[in-house]
């Protein structure tokens, strides 16, 4: 009689899909769970990109990322409060609120982005009076030493209204506390994508998705385990390099793509060896320093330790020259551009990206996506095309 063998799932593969499991849960059943064994505790829901999420630590309460629905639940409701071309991000995520399953949140955080973020700020004021809704006004002018006095003073008053709803005071300890977590949660990151860029074979930007996202969406106590977890077993995987060029992702910096459209890219024959997928809560360059002053430093880093970003306005470089920049660094054959459709900071970039990565001779392409993108046959075509294209060249 034939056996059948049945393939040894690794400690890594069960990670990745329960955390893609995790993904695409609308339901947030991770951090209601938490909750349940944490009673009295509350959650704070983070809109992208980023969200001083140590404000909420630190003041007792649970932060999670609220980055819309993927293509999870069907949208009913949110259609009538916001014209039909909004990128699906903004609709989804009402839709979340509006199907009651953001009621166990006590509060959301959102901030100027753009105008959609704001409006849907205002919606959710509206809809949902008796939710904490906050609009965080980050400065635009870097270049300024007053702007991070400035931050240092919205970080208070946003520590203001936290402390009201969690009823705890955060002192400088806890602040600093919650600084050091985040700091090793995202000093964690950083080695995974250098482990990306310098063997991407190891592990796939779908894969470093899926585990960012659900890190969004657990406590960074249980998160840091298991990123822990993670970086322990990634060195020894047994994984050979495959003959594929070399990418940098630049545009999926707030709403979130489908798993599906960056597996997609992969198996069309890209290494995506850098990404600014879930920018927000990889924001820092370096750690936040620890000190007497943590919301100065907060405030501090957020203009001078930050990766670049589409929605941050920041006259010091521009963000043409950073992205070649990064390009270079990586020894990245291509750009590719990934935005939201109606993605207004994502493809008004775009146009300046294009001039620019035309004059340095750097390839490109151009992909669209929206939440609920369900077939990748267009892209698969256009991906392979574009490979196909460099490697024969
Ligand atoms: S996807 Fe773009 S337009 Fe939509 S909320 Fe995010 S930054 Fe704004």
């Amino acid at each position: 009689m034939a056996t059948t063998l049945i393939p040894e799932v690794s400690l890594l593969d069960s990670i990745f899909a329960s955390c893609r499991d995790m993904a695409q849960d609308p339901e947030f059943s991770v951090a209601k769970r938490w909750l349940e064994q944490h009673p009295g505790r509350k959650a704070i829901g983070c809109f992208p990109v980023y969200c001083p999420v140590e404000l909420i630590h630190a003041s007792g309460m649970l932060p999670l990322g609220v980055i819309g629905a993927g293509n999870q639940i069907e949208i009913t409701f949110a259609d009538s409060r916001f014209q039909s071309f909004v990128c699906s991000i903004v609709k989804s995520t009402l839709e979340l609120g509006l199907t009651n399953r953001l009621n166990f949140l006590e509060g959301l955080l959102f901030h100027s982005i753009c105008d959609p973020a704001r409006n849907l700020s205002s919606v959710f004021q509206r809809n949902f009076p008796n939710l904490f809704v906050e609009y965080i006004h980050f400065p635009q002018n870097f270049a300024s030493p007053l702007a991070r006095q400035y931050l240092a003073r919205e970080y208070r008053r946003i520590l203001d209204g936290l402390e009201q709803r969690s009823g705890h005071a955060p002192t400088t300890e806890d602040l600093n506390r919650s600084l050091g977590l985040y700091n090793q949660v995202r000093s964690a990151l950083r080695v995974i994508y250098r482990i990306r860029t310098e063997t991407p074979h190891l592990i796939s930007a779908a894969e470093s998705f899926v585990l960012t996202r659900a890190g969004t969406l657990m406590a960074p106590e249980d998160f840091l385990n298991l990123l822990d977890q993670v970086l322990r077993e990634l060195p020894t995987r047994p994984v050979k390099p495959k003959d594929r060029i070399r990418v940098v992702l630049e545009g999926s910096f707030c709403e979130l793509p489908p798993i599906g459209l960056i597996e997609t890219l992969e198996q069309a024959g890209c290494y995506i060896l850098d990404d600014d997928f879930l920018r927000g809560w990889r924001w820092f360059t370096e750690d936040v320093p620890i000190g007497d002053h943590p919301l100065a430093a907060l405030a501090e880093s957020y203009s001078e330790r930050a990766y670049y970003s589409g929605t941050k306005h920041d006259s010091r470089e521009s963000k043409a020259e950073h992205l070649i920049r990064l390009a270079r660094e990586k020894k990245a054959d291509a750009v590719v551009f990934q935005a939201a459709k109606f993605c207004e900071p994502a493809l008004f970039d775009y146009a300046l990206y294009r001039k620019a990565l035309e004059e340095a001779k750097i390839p490109h392409l151009l992909l669209e996506f929206e939440e609920k993108t369900w077939s990748f046959d267009r892209v698969r075509s256009e991906a392979e095309t574009f490979v196909e294209s460099l490697l024969f060249d």
